[in-house]
């Protein structure tokens, strides 16, 4: 929902601590290729509501591919926004991957922009392409890890030595075997009371624990938690993370 959540005035909603605003949930992941000049890129995890705001905030003016997790709305509501970054791919459309159920919702919601039949002049120069195993981005390899939000199958992603993992609250053995020797695992850890779809906070430490990353940040918190009082309870591995928290990793 974001924070401050529309409609409430509690305590974390009205927070003064930046780290209590939470737009909706996204990471990129950017690196530089060696060759010379040195050329950087950059992968978005799900273009959500708030993509538009967040890409100018954070300085996001080239995108190589977009991963999507899942359909829900927080995840890609903000796809039409990529129309400006996408003009600049005059070579070949920018890629989006996704899995079959997500692909036929975006295909649903935003039909102007993929449907055969689509007429409209400057819809984005973008094209689904359908995740069947990992995917190769300018030399750095996104392996999609299956997880389960509540009945529904999503996609996180493993790059390097970091993963992406959200929207879940079940991790199957057959993916757990794709996150050994991580130092950076995201994961989702919703809010401290259980919910049928997402991760709790207790969930979420018992994850961690079980993926063994030198590092776990928890992300996707909605307005029952606060940051700092909440931070501070964690184990010393695991941390909230926020808006604008950069993460080194190794690609
Ligand atoms: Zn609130
Ligand atoms: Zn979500
Ligand atoms: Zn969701």
């Amino acid at each position: 929902m974001g924070v401050p959540t529309l409609g409430c005035t509690c305590r974390v909603c009205t927070s003064s601590d930046q780290r209590d605003q939470r737009l909706r949930p996204s990471v990129a992941v950017e690196w530089q290729t060696v060759e010379e000049p040195p050329r950087s890129h950059r992968v978005l995890i799900d273009t959500g509501p708030d993509f538009r705001q967040q890409a100018l905030r954070f300085g996001i003016r080239n995108i190589d591919a977009v991963f999507y997790t899942h359909a829900h709305a927080d995840h890609i509501l903000g796809l039409d926004d990529l129309r400006p970054l996408s003009f600049s791919h005059r070579d070949r459309k920018l890629p989006l991957y996704s899995d079959k159920p997500t692909a036929e919702v975006l295909e649903r919601v935003f039909s102007y922009t993929f449907s055969a039949d689509a007429t409209y002049p400057t819809r984005a120069r973008v094209e689904l392409l359908r995740l069947d195993g990992p995917v190769d981005v300018a030399g750095v390899t996104f392996t999609p890890v299956p997880l389960m939000h509540g009945n529904l199958e999503v996609t996180g992603y493993r790059f390097g030595n970091a993963a992406y993992l959200t929207d879940m609250n079940i991790i199957p053995d057959a993916s757990l075997a794709l996150l050994d020797g991580l130092d950076a695992v995201v994961l989702d850890a919703l809010r401290p009371q259980p919910h049928p779809t997402h991760a709790n906070l207790t969930d979420a430490i018992a994850w961690a624990e079980k993926i063994g990353a030198r590092h776990s940040w928890f992300t996707h918190m909605s307005h029952e938690v606060m940051h700092a009082e909440t931070d501070r309870e964690l184990p010393p591995s695991i941390r909230l993370a926020y808006d604008g928290l950069r993460i080194p990793i190794e690609l």
